[in-house]
């Protein structure tokens, strides 16, 4: 099969690779559609403490089921699924507490396993037992299932938030994770929701697709005063700080409103992790500062329902759609930001 093998850091090539070899708990897949997320382009500058080269990356992935060993039940040759890429234990700490994004054996294909940038995937037997593969509604394309995987880790995000009925949000960044906050958040039953971007073209996208009721552009005017003055003082009830950004998670402390909730959802630069916290501001304030980057495979299932209801629109995110052999075109298009989602279609 043809796969984009990641042999080390920066060195990305296209071979044939035997198409692997499945066990009696295992499914395989043909990968009709692997969209390229930011964690593939930092795996692919920096590698991942997990992941042993060489390595085929790749985790919003959905295909169709080609293969299924003897002792699985529950999915059909023809099956068309996404597929969950954390892969809990079920037997942990926190798999037991229903917390299975925190599960100390963790595995994640893409990192531990081989992902989506091949012909075939096999999705290892933790994956099949834990819940991870997912039956795709049928009135939703390949594309959009694969985009489950961003959702999924929205919604673990808006869970963790306590996004609720009435509440006013604000999201910060408007990449496809931003305008899946807010289409989510809505889907919710906020009460407003407020976008801050510095791309003019992002924030246009953004205004047009995920319809936020206020859009602020820090280089026209002050964030904080817009936020406050918009909340009669108050500031938000909960800020979603998603995009890598320190300057933003600094500032989201001074526009929350008092017992709110701040997530930085966004994980900064590895070289850059620190930002300079005013802890009075929680003391007084007594908000809370949560932080999300992963998802359970019941996040998944959910993503999926909201996506064929129709409640998050995904479709429009997808900017480009590229055949396996441009794989690195597609991580510098992601990477530049000239490009919102980018599918691959080995
Ligand atoms: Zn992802
Ligand atoms: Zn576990």
């Amino acid at each position: 099969m043809k796969a984009a093998v990641l042999k080390s850091i920066e060195k990305l090539e296209i071979e044939d690779v035997p198409v692997p070899a499945l066990s009696s708990q295992e499914i395989l897949i043909k990968v009709k559609a692997c969209t390229i997320c930011g964690t593939d382009i930092r795996v692919y500058h920096h590698g991942h403490k997990h992941m042993r080269f060489p390595r085929i990356s790749g985790h919003e992935v959905s295909g169709e089921i080609i293969k299924i060993g003897k002792r699985v039940k529950g999915y059909k040759i023809g099956g068309k699924v996404a597929v969950a890429p954390a892969i809990p234990c079920g037997r942990c700490h926190y798999c037991r507490r229903g917390i299975q994004s925190m599960c100390i054996n963790l595995t994640a294909i893409g990192y531990h396993y081989d992902g989506g940038f091949a012909e075939f995937m096999v999705v290892p037997e933790d994956a099949v037992r834990n819940g991870c593969v997912n039956l795709i509604p049928p009135n939703i394309s390949f594309e959009e299932a694969a985009l489950a995987e961003p959702l999924a880790c929205a919604i673990n995000g808006q869970e963790l938030s306590r996004i609720n009925l009435g509440d006013t949000v604000v999201v910060v960044g408007a990449g496809p994770l931003g305008c899946i906050h807010l289409q989510l958040a809505k889907a919710k039953g906020v009460a407003r929701t407020i976008l801050i971007e510095l791309s003019k073209e992002r924030l246009e996208f953004a205004r047009e697709f995920a319809v936020p009721d206020i859009v602020i552009e820090p280089s026209l005017e002050d964030p904080i005063q817009r936020v406050k003055k918009e909340t009669g003082g108050r500031g938000a009830d909960k800020i979603i700080v998603s995009c890598p950004s320190g300057k933003a998670q600094e500032d989201s402390l001074s526009m929350v409103a008092p017992r709110g909730t701040i997530n930085f959802f966004g994980g900064l630069p590895l070289d850059k992790p620190f930002i300079k916290f005013n802890s009075n501001l929680i003391h007084y304030g007594e908000f809370c500062v949560v932080g999300t980057h992963g998802s359970a495979p019941y996040h998944n299932k959910l993503a999926l329902t909201l996506i064929s209801q129709g409640r998050v629109k995904v479709k429009e995110l997808i900017s480009h759609r590229l055949p396996l052999e441009r794989l690195e075109e597609g991580l510098q298009l992601a990477e530049s930001r000239k490009g919102m989602k980018i599918v691959i279609n080995p």
